[in-house]
């Protein structure tokens, strides 16, 4: 699985860093940095929830 971001779509709201902050970090602009592009074990649940709460759909997976 691997997790895409669509920088332009962020709007910088963070529910992905609070949902999994060992797979997803802000830039200086609040931007979304993947940190882990291929999750494993635990953090693959969590980034799929963070995939469904992100408000801008700035996230999707590959499966
Ligand atoms: S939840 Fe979505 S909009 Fe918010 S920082 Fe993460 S990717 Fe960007």
């Amino acid at each position: 699985m691997r997790i895409v971001a669509d920088t332009d779509l962020c709007i910088g709201a963070g529910q992905c860093v609070l949902t999994e902050p060992e797979v997803f970090d802000q830039d200086d602009d609040g931007t979304v940095v993947v940190l882990v592009e291929n999750p494993e074990g635990g953090q693959v649940d969590s980034a799929r929830e963070a995939v469904k709460l992100c408000p801008a759909v700035a996230l999707s997976l590959q499966e």
